[in-house]
């Protein structure tokens, strides 16, 4: 089911780390397993980033169950659309770096619902998206018709060098090895190609606001920031530093960074409160969500 391993920091390998408290919520899937008493919640001290310590590898069995489409209708995201304004806007940025986008590949790793796909598709590109669970990939096929592959990306999924821009949405922080995909990636862009990244920002004030929330109201020694074992169990935490490094250490060189407020997220609960502390976030500089877009250079470094 889960398999412990002490792995360094999953973003710079290194092994120093502080301790931040044993993760707050336990969800249905993961309360009968012993080994989840032993997970903390760590900070890398270099690269600022924090994740599980040990690390928890699932089976594929486990996986599936973890992410099949009642993820996204947990995340609220099978309701789409209402994120749509956000791609949209990401997709002008990558215009801006790009050039005219007609004919040109795209692919989107994890595509869930599919809306990074409309967006870039509604741009001039020709889309493929891929997606671990056939029943995302399948309903993404009917709803729009764009290519998809059903599986984990790896080396041999595409040939060398096979797309112009690759997107990878709120997934890296669900990866117990984020520089192996980011390997691959850099294998399936063409030279010159550009990689887009988001992630949740886990510095935001919303984060800030909600660990000490989870302290003061539940167990003042745990720690309430990153979800491991509640939907949509996130095991990596970045901040832009973080993800600044992890791109850097795979040989991407960033071009465009931002922290997004997270106001095009519509929230189910506490919609006020919710809209009040993203506001505030943003005006303080710790945004809900980072958005990078980096390059492959044309010469390899080395
Ligand atoms: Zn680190």
């Amino acid at each position: 089911m889960i398999t412990l391993r002490k792995d360094k920091c999953p973003v710079c390998s290194s092994g120093n780390r502080v301790s931040l408290g044993k993760p707050g919520k336990i969800s249905e899937p993961f309360r009968n397993l012993a080994e989840i008493s032993e997970v903390e919640v760590v900070r890398c001290l270099d690269c600022t980033a924090k994740y599980i310590y040990p690390m928890m590898y699932f089976s594929d069995e486990f996986r599936k169950k973890l992410y099949s489409i009642e993820y996204w209708h947990s995340n609220g995201a099978v309701e789409d659309t209402k994120n749509f304004g956000e791609k949209i806007a990401i997709m002008a940025e990558v215009k801006k770096l790009f050039g005219d986008p007609r004919g040109k590949s795209m692919l989107d790793i994890g595509c869930g619902t599919g809306e990074y796909l409309k967006a870039a598709a509604d741009t001039g590109f020709n889309v493929t998206g891929i997606d671990v669970d056939s029943s995302t990939t399948e309903y993404v096929a009917k709803k729009y018709g764009f290519k998809t592959v059903t599986g984990l990306l790896a080396a041999q999924t595409f040939p060398q060098h096979s797309f112009d821009v690759i997107v990878l949405s709120h997934v890296i922080e669900h990866l117990q090895k984020p520089a192996e995909l980011l390997g691959v990636i850099y294998e399936a862009l063409k030279p010159n190609g550009l990689f887009v990244m988001c992630t949740p920002n886990s510095d935001s004030l919303g984060e800030d606001i909600h660990n000490l929330y989870g302290r003061f109201r539940y167990d003042r020694s745990k720690c309430y920031y990153l979800a491991p074992f509640l939907v949509p169990y996130h095991i990596i935490g970045f901040n832009m530093k973080s993800a600044r490094t992890v791109l850097q250490r795979s040989g991407f060189t960033v071009e465009y960074s931002k922290l997004g407020s997270g106001l095009e997220w519509a929230d189910t609960r506490r919609k006020l409160i919710m809209r009040s502390i993203k506001i505030a976030g943003a005006v303080l500089g710790k945004g809900m969500n980072i958005i990078t877009i980096s390059r492959k250079p044309t010469v390899p470094k080395i």
